[in-house]
C-alpha cells in the first residue's frame, strides 16, 4: 500500500540521511515521497526517484510539510534534525515535531528508529490504521 512519506534532513545531517534513503532505496521507491527544497535536490541526484520538493526548510518548508499533516495528507515524517546545531527555523522545526504528537504521525529523527519504521510490517504492509485522535 502506498504512502507518502516526508524527508527532511538539516545540513550536518543531510550525507545520513541520503546514505539512510540509498540504503532503503527499494522500499522507498514504492512510495511517494517528498522533502523540503534542498534536501530534495540532494536525494533525487543521489536515488535518482521523483521526489516532490517544497521550499527549502528555513524558507517554509517545513511549514509545507505540517500542512500536509494538518490536512492527513501526510503517513510518515523521517526528519534528520540537528542536535548540536542552532537552526534559524526552529519555531518551525518544533511546529513540525509537534505536530506529528498532535496528529498521531510516525517520526524517525534518527537512523535507528528510521530503520526501524521503513522494515516494519506493521506499518507498510497496509495492515495498520493510524488512529487519528478525535480533537
Ligand atoms: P532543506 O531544509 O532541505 O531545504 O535544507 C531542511 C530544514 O532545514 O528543515
Amino acid at each position: 500500500m502506498q504512502k507518502t512519506i516526508a524527508l527532511v534532513a538539516h545540513d550536518h545531517k543531510k550525507p545520513e540521511l541520503i546514505a539512510w534513503s540509498e540504503q532503503h532505496i527499494a522500499e522507498l521507491s514504492k512510495h511517494k515521497l517528498v522533502a523540503t527544497g534542498t534536501t530534495g535536490g540532494l536525494l533525487t541526484q543521489a536515488l535518482g526517484l521523483d521526489i516532490h520538493r517544497y521550499k527549502s526548510g528555513p524558507l517554509g518548508g517545513d511549514q509545507q510539510i505540517g500542512a500536509l499533516i494538518a490536512e492527513n495528507k501526510l503517513d510518515c515524517l523521517i526528519f534528520f534534525w540537528d542536535p548540536l546545531n542552532p537552526a534559524p527555523h526552529d519555531p518551525d522545526v518544533k511546529a513540525l515535531l509537534r505536530l506529528c504528537s498532535v496528529w498521531n504521525v510516525p517520526v524517525a529523527c534518527n537512523t535507528a528508529t528510521a530503520d526501524m519504521l521503513i522494515t516494519s510490517p506493521l506499518f507498510f504492509d497496509g495492515s495498520y490504521q493510524r488512529a487519528l485522535p478525535d480533537l
